[in-house]
């Protein structure tokens, strides 16, 4: 599914991936993990191309395909969904009426045709019921006060209509109290399925209880520097970084 080779990119001129290599295949979750600075949302900004973030040598496919040669919107319409730590506010535009035009946008770029309104509302409604989210929310502007724990539900609404092929989730469990955290995981356990990858950035090892991942690995220095499976985030976890970023 998602394979990245000697990866290297920068930002302002500063060299923040120095070689990274990372095989996610399909069906499996991987965590990734490492301290402040190594590098990890520069990873998820590369692999989503933002702008600002230049590519300077390696190589990341998704199916074979080059993810680096497409522009955002492309790389959307083939399936990479980017979770952020602080979803965006967008005054003026309810939810679902900005949910139904980035479905669409992406079904346009596949070559197939719009969404009925009526087959988009019956999907509404069936997410919406099954993460607990009252519809009238839904008619909200997107995420505009909405709480802390009603934006990471309605992040997940967002992954769970627009189906995705790779998720990248990126420190999304930041500041989230234990509720919202047992939602957010929850969410993305539900769409765990043997054609899809997942990548969960994180910081803590907490998140781990809940979404457990098949592999994890350690970013530090700008590569990925250890491997392991979920005993490797407890041993983050009582022992820190140091280690790691010694080696970096
Ligand atoms: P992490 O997510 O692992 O904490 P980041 O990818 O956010 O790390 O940052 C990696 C490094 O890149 C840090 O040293 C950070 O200061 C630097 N960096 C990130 N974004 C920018 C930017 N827009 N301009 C300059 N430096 C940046
Ligand atoms: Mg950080
Ligand atoms: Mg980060």
């Amino acid at each position: 599914m998602l394979h990245i080779e000697s990866l290297r990119a920068e930002v302002d001129g500063k060299e923040i991936l120095k070689g990274l290599s990372l095989d996610v295949p399909a069906g499996e979750v991987h965590a990734i993990m490492g301290p402040n600075g190594a590098g990890k949302s520069t990873l998820s900004y590369v692999l989503t191309g933002r702008s600002g973030y230049d590519v300077t040598g390696g190589t990341a496919t998704l199916d074979g395909e080059d993810l680096l040669a497409l522009d955002p919107s492309e790389r959307a319409a083939k399936g990479v969904f980017l979770s952020f730590q602080y979803p965006l506010e967008i005054p003026g535009v309810p939810a679902l009426t900005f949910i139904r035009t980035s479905m669409n946008a992406q079904r346009k770029a596949r070559g197939e045709a719009e969404i009925s309104a009526p087959a988009f509302l019956k999907l509404a409604r069936e997410h919406a019921a099954a993460l607990k989210i009252d519809f009238e929310m839904l008619k909200r502007a997107l995420n505009v006060g909405f709480s802390g724990g009603e934006k990471k539900r309605m992040e997940i609404f967002q992954m769970a209509m627009l189906a995705p092929r790779f998720l990248i989730l990126d420190e999304t469990d930041s500041g989230l109290d234990i509720d919202a955290l047992k939602i957010v995981s929850e969410g993305v356990n539900a769409m765990r399925s043997p054609d899809r990858g997942m990548l969960v950035i994180t910081h803590y090892q907490r998140l781990l209880d809940y979404i457990k991942p098949d592999k994890v690995h350690v970013l530090a220095g700008g590569r990925i520097v250890a491997t392991g499976g979920p005993d490797l985030a407890l041993e983050l976890e009582r022992e820190g970084y140091d280690k790691y970023a010694r080696a970096a």
